[in-house]
C-alpha cells in the first residue's frame, strides 16, 4: 500500500512539473518600476520640490595674499598684501586659543543652501593667487595648529617663479589641511573682457584644475574682487556653487552665494587688529 501511494505521488509531481514547463506558468512577481535614465528626469517627476530656505550667517572669511617679510618701501602695495610669517603664526595661535574652527567653502555653501550644521566659532581662511610661500610658510603652521585653509589658484601662473607648481598643489590635497579653488586663467579684470574671453577665463581655469588635480572645483575668487551680472551668469552656467569677492563684510546670505564677502588681512595687521577684524556678533 505504502509503495502504491509513493508511486502515485511521484506520478502526480512529475505531471505537475511537465504541465508547468509546457504551459509556461510563471510566478506572479510584481513588475519592478523602470529606473529613469538621468537624475534630471527623476527631478521633474518629483511631486513636491524641496523648499529653499533663505539663510544668513556672520562668519569671518579672511583674505590673505603673501606670507612674507617685506619692507613698506619701495613696494607699498606688495607690503600691504603681505603678512610676515611670525605675525601669521601668532594669528593662527590666537585662533586656536580662542577655539575657532576653520571651515571650507563647501561647509559654508552646505550651511547656506541646505542648513547642514557648522561647528562652533567657524572661520574660513582664504589665500589668493597660489604663491609658493603658501606651501613654505602657511602649510607648516596649519599643521602645527590643526587648521585648514583654501587657496584660489590662477592656472597660467602655476609653476612660475614664486608660484606653486602642479606637484605642490597635488601634495597640498594629500594633507587634509588645504582646499583648492579657482582664480581664473590669467588674473584679468573680468568685467573688462569680451564675452568669449570671459567664459574662457572662468571655464578653462576650472576644467584645467579639475583635470590636473583630480578634484571638483566648485568655488572661485574673482581677481581684484571684480565682477558684474555677465560674470555672474557665466559662473551660473558653469555651475559654481559659490564665489568670493573682496567686499569687506562678514555677513553671508543664501541668495548671494556667488557674492560672498571677505575681510582682508595684510601688512600692518597685528594680532590685536586681527582679533578685532574677526569679531562677529551673531
Ligand atoms: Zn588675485
Amino acid at each position: 500500500m505504502k509503495k502504491f501511494l509513493a508511486i502515485t505521488c511521484l506520478i502526480l509531481l512529475t505531471t505537475a512539473v511537465i504541465l508547468t514547463a509546457y504551459f509556461g506558468i510563471k510566478p506572479s512577481f510584481k513588475k519592478t518600476p523602470k529606473i529613469q535614465n538621468s537624475t534630471s528626469s527623476l527631478i521633474t517627476h518629483l511631486k513636491i520640490e524641496p523648499e529653499i530656505i533663505e539663510r544668513e550667517i556672520k562668519i569671518p572669511v579672511l583674505l590673505y595674499h603673501y606670507i612674507r617679510k617685506i619692507a613698506p618701501q619701495p613696494d607699498n602695495r606688495g607690503w600691504n598684501l603681505s603678512v610676515p610669517p611670525t605675525t601669521f603664526q601668532q594669528q593662527m595661535e590666537y585662533l586656536q586659543k580662542e577655539n575657532y574652527n576653520t571651515i571650507t567653502p563647501d561647509d559654508l555653501h552646505q550651511y547656506l543652501k541646505y542648513g547642514y550644521p557648522l561647528p562652533d566659532n567657524p572661520i574660513l581662511l582664504t589665500f589668493d593667487d597660489g604663491y609658493l610661500d603658501f606651501f613654505e610658510e602657511v602649510l607648516p603652521v596649519l599643521r602645527d595648529y590643526n587648521l585648514n585653509a583654501t587657496n584660489f589658484v590662477v592656472t597660467n601662473f602655476i609653476g612660475r617663479k614664486k608660484y606653486m607648481d602642479w606637484y605642490h598643489l597635488r601634495y597640498l590635497l594629500t594633507t587634509d589641511h588645504v582646499f583648492l579653488g579657482a582664480h581664473t586663467q590669467n588674473h584679468k579684470k573680468l568685467t573688462q573682457l569680451d564675452p568669449e574671453i570671459l567664459e574662457q577665463e572662468i571655464a578653462v581655469n576650472k576644467m584645467t584644475l579639475e583635470e590636473w588635480i583630480g578634484t571638483a572645483i566648485d568655488y572661485l575668487a574673482y581677481p581684484y574682487g571684480d565682477y558684474n551680472d555677465e560674470v555672474l551668469s557665466v559662473m551660473k552656467k558653469h555651475k559654481f556653487k559659490a564665489a568670493f569677492t573682496t567686499e569687506s563684510d562678514n555677513l553671508h546670505r543664501t541668495n548671494k552665494l556667488l557674492e560672498l564677502p571677505r575681510i582682508k588681512v595684510g601688512g600692518g595687521d597685528t594680532v590685536q587688529t586681527f582679533a578685532e577684524k574677526i569679531k562677529t556678533e551673531n
